[in-house]
């Protein structure tokens, strides 16, 4: 399998090809089609099988059509910790350095005051861990009802650190009508209860 059987933009296999990847890993082989058609993803994979790219990738390809709005993010991400947050950001730096996009990283322990600017400016994409991301939404900072493509990145992670509660608010929040991208290491009942809850007609994908 090619990256360029993907169905990826023609910008995005570019960066790829300066990522020096030679090949799709099997979780981005079987997501990424499916990701690029709007259908929702449950993707049960670990860390370490570039997880990241199958969702960065295709949202970075359906991303190239329209614009973000002030305090109107398109897409969210959604990560249990600062450090996956940053790293996610990262990972968008890197694959959509051509892409002109505004990313904006929404964690505790930064200034409000800097992130509210990139949030007025316009997100395109928002990465955001869920406590924070309630905040900003009950002060009135941001609206959610733009969001396009939604990401759960370590839901079971997420699930251990008590976050539940906080992720099916915010999958309330969102339209409806969003793409939802799951990603989970394992599938504790919890885990599966949500993604019954919140995925529509998911194609399951497991490496
Ligand atoms: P992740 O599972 O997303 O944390 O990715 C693990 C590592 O694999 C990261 O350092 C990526 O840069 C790298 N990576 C992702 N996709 C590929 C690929 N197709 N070929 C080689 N390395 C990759």
């Amino acid at each position: 399998m090619q990256f360029s059987e993907l169905g990826l933009s023609e910008k995005v296999l570019r960066a790829v090809e300066a990522s020096g990847y030679t090949a799709p890993t099997p979780i981005q082989a079987q997501a990424i089609p499916f990701a690029l058609t709007g259908r929702d993803v449950l993707g049960i994979a670990q860390t370490g099988t570039g997880k990241t790219a199958a969702f960065t990738l295709p949202m970075l390809s359906r991303l190239e059509q329209g614009r973000a709005r002030a305090r109107v993010p398109r897409t969210l991400i959604l990560e249990p910790t600062r450090e996956l947050a940053a790293q996610v950001e990262e990972a968008f730096n890197k694959y959509g350095a051509q892409h002109k996009l505004n990313v904006a990283l929404l964690i505790g322990g930064v200034s409000f005051g800097d992130q509210e600017t990139k949030i007025m400016r316009g997100a395109d994409v928002l990465i955001a861990t869920p406590g924070r991301l309630l905040d900003f939404f009950e002060r009135g900072k941001l609206l959610l009802s733009g969001i396009e493509i939604l990401v759960i990145d370590e839901a079971d992670r997420m699930l251990d650190m008590g976050f539940i509660p906080d992720i099916e608010k915010i999958c309330k929040l969102v339209p409806f009508t969003r793409q939802t991208l799951f990603f989970s290491a394992t599938m504790p009942p919890e885990i599966t209860r949500l993604t019954e809850q919140f995925l529509h007609n998911p194609a399951r994908v497991e490496v």
